[in-house]
């Protein structure tokens, strides 16, 4: 059985006194419909950035309930299909982002995608690389904007999560409360402009409730991600060191569980062919990820 949420069921802030919006069991697959971060606000090129209603931005679609997921538990989301609508949309904004103190006047672009190639003008053709910019659980207590990343997830806006790729959260609260939103059609690490290619589309997900550990860990405190080749840490904070610091750590802990080094050693393990990365340097916490190839795991 396949389960649908369309993308009028949204949330802003994530949190534990959010209505689920479906109940699933655990292993079924489930699509979310989901707006582009300005919820579908842009339509022309000439509309002005201030006229927004910024109260409705960064939606996300949810929350799903999963039966059976108790806090300690980890939720594993795999990421079977991204698909993408037909435009995505740019913004420059006047002081958002790293160069929004140069940035004069904002400027929006609707950018076609076509044939798997994202049409940023006649000349410069780029290929479509889907990711989702927010998924996340409920936290354990408070109320987590959707465009706040932390250890429940949000907007981590990690260029890795995409089709393929598979998401584990720390389960914080009964149900999980799972939502996700503001797909990006392409975006560079960092997202310096604080948009990718904005853009809505569907998600299919297969959700499952697994015991507290995975790759080693006696608990999750922090999103954990793989795909083919690499295990990622992911760590967000106001301070970037910081979060590359707790990215490590958890790694390092991995990597002496799964191998038997000493920390010494799992340190320089790390250090040959652990790679740190930047997942996004312009929400209100910033985001890494430490990338560790998993055949050495
Ligand atoms: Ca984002
Ligand atoms: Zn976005």
């Amino acid at each position: 059985m396949e389960y649908l949420i369309k993308n009028d069921q949204c949330i802003y802030n994530m949190n534990s006194d959010n209505e689920p919006v479906l109940k699933v069991p655990s292993g079924s697959q489930v699509i979310f419909e989901t707006s582009d971060c300005f919820q579908g606000q842009i339509r022309d090129e000439k509309q002005s950035i201030d006229a927004l209603d910024w109260e409705r931005i960064n939606p996300a679609t949810g929350p799903l309930y999963i039966e059976g997921a108790e806090p300690g538990d980890v939720l594993k989301v795999e990421i079977l299909e991204i698909e993408v609508n037909k435009h995505g949309i740019m913004a420059a904004i006047p002081d958002a982002g790293l160069l929004g103190e140069q940035v004069e006047h904002s400027l929006i672009k609707i950018i076609p995608v076509k044939d798997g190639q994202i049409i940023f003008n006649e000349q410069i053709h780029l290929p479509l690389n889907p990711m989702i910019g927010v998924i996340g659980v409920a936290p354990r207590e408070g109320s987590i904007p959707c465009g706040t990343p932390d250890h429940h997830g949000g907007n981590m806006d990690n260029s890795r999560i995409k089709q393929g790729s598979t998401l584990y959260l720390p389960v914080m609260v009964p149900g999980a409360l799972l939502a996700m939103g503001d797909l990006h059609a392409l975006m560079g690490d960092g997202e310096i402009m604080v948009t990718g290619v904005e853009i809505g589309g569907k998600v299919r997900v297969l959700v499952e409730v697994i015991g507290a550990a995975v790759w080693g860990r006696i608990s999750l405190t922090n999103p954990l991600l793989e795909d083919s080749d690499y295990l990622y840490t992911i760590a967000s904070d106001a301070d970037l060191l910081s979060a590359i610091k707790v990215a490590t750590a958890d790694m390092q802990k991995i990597i002496i569980e799964r191998r038997g080094l000493s920390f010494n050693e799992a340190g320089m393990l790390l250090s040959a062919v652990g790679d740190v990365q930047i997942c996004q340097v312009v929400d209100p916490k910033l985001t890494v990820r430490l990338a560790f190839p998993k055949k050495y795991l």
